[in-house]
């Protein structure tokens, strides 16, 4: 069967997004995050083509895309569709944060004891022992919108004041105002809701909620989240598949759960292959429910929770789950990267 394979990204390569909390802290971790599509063997076969460009408009109807790259607008038909583009999260940009910093001589304060929140003051802890990290928590528990039991959100409290950042929590920050500005570098004054006020050198907001990435999908198309609907609901639907966090789904959104739901979607779209050229009765894989399930690294150790195997936590579970290089190696391993691409 002669498959033509066309892959669309408005970025020139795969960045280790759960690598986000190291990459932002060090910058010898974020230029090994990023790894350019040429630099993957699984992508560098004749019938697979990778495009630079932003998609802005799928038809479902017609079954064509629009995608805008640097070349001008380019239009294309396709007989089956996988959207796997994810969420937008506001992370800042690796090179200021590690700069700015550097060169911090007040506290560093990130604002908000979610996922995001705890990994990054954990790593930035690791990275610069001798600074002062402050996480700012609005409500008692961390990882307050979790699914997670309470020994869960309990032992990660423990886990991050034994990497040795400070928590506050059942306070919000209500203003942030930059007091003084020396050359090439910026102080804030804090205040939380108890009206303590602090200063800090840098202030991390590791509190915006994710924005799902499908804008280029008609309204239809979409729930009132803005995620895609199940795919019985949008024109076309045995073309049209999504995988990732993109997908109204139940669990966490993870990387295990969003690689899965690619496999699925491609194993389905070769069986309905199978079935146009050869009359091969197709047998499709379903994606199951997902429970809430979590793996966080909070300094030298890793804490996940599972329905079955409840809260763990140690530097074995770091070592199993993420290596020492949050799960960097594992990760280009498994995608075949040699060293030195
Ligand atoms: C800080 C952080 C830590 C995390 N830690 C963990 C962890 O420890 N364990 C875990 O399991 N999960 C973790 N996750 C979640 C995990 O990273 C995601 O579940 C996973 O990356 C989802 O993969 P995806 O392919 O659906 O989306 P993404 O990885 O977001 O990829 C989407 C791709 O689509 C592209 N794109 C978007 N819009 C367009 C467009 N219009 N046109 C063309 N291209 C487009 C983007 O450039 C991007 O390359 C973490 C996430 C974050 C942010």
């Amino acid at each position: 069967m002669s498959v033509e394979i066309k892959l669309f990204d408005k970025r020139d390569g795969f960045y280790h997004l759960i690598g986000s909390p190291l990459a932002l802290a060090s910058e010898p971790y974020s230029k090994k995050a990023w790894m350019k599509f040429d630099c993957i063997p699984a992508l560098q076969f004749p019938n697979q083509k990778y495009v630079q460009g932003t998609v802005s408009n799928v038809d479902c109807y017609s079954k064509v895309a629009t995608i805008r790259s640097v070349s001008g607008d380019i239009e294309g038909s396709y007989d089956y569709l996988i959207v796997s583009s994810g969420l937008r999260r506001y992370l800042s940009e690796a090179g200021e944060q590690i700069e700015s910093i550097r060169r911090s001589t007040e506290a560093i304060v990130v604002i908000g004891g979610g996922t995001v929140g705890i990994e990054m003051a954990s790593e930035l802890k690791g990275i610069h022992p001798t600074k002062t990290l402050k996480l700012i928590q609005s409500r008692d528990k961390l990882l307050s919108s979790e699914p997670l039991p309470d020994d869960f959100k309990d032992q990660t409290l423990s886990l991050l004041e034994e990497a040795g950042v400070e928590v506050t929590r059942n306070n919000r920050v209500t203003d942030v105002t930059a007091v003084k500005y020396a050359e090439g570098s910026s102080v804030y004054k804090v205040t939380l809701s108890d009206g303590i006020q602090s200063m800090a050198s840098h202030v991390i907001w590791a509190i915006s909620k994710s924005i799902p990435r499908a804008d280029y999908l008609r309204v239809a198309a979409l729930n009132n989240e803005g995620l895609p609907r199940l795919i019985r609901d949008v024109a076309n639907p045995k073309h049209h598949f999504a995988a990732g966090d993109i997908v109204a789904w139940s669990g966490i959104k993870r990387c295990g759960a969003a690689m899965a739901m690619g496999h699925n979607a491609a194993f389905n779209i070769h069986q309905q292959m199978l079935e146009s050229q050869f009359g091969h009765t197709p047998g499709f894989m379903e994606f199951p429910e997902v429970p809430p399930m979590i793996s966080l690294v909070v300094g030298k150790k890793a804490i996940l929770y599972s329905p079955s195997e409840g809260t763990q936590s140690g530097a074995e579970v770091m070592k199993n789950f993420f290596g020492d290089d949050l799960g960097l190696k594992s990760m280009n391993s498994s995608l075949r990267i040699s060293t030195g691409c």
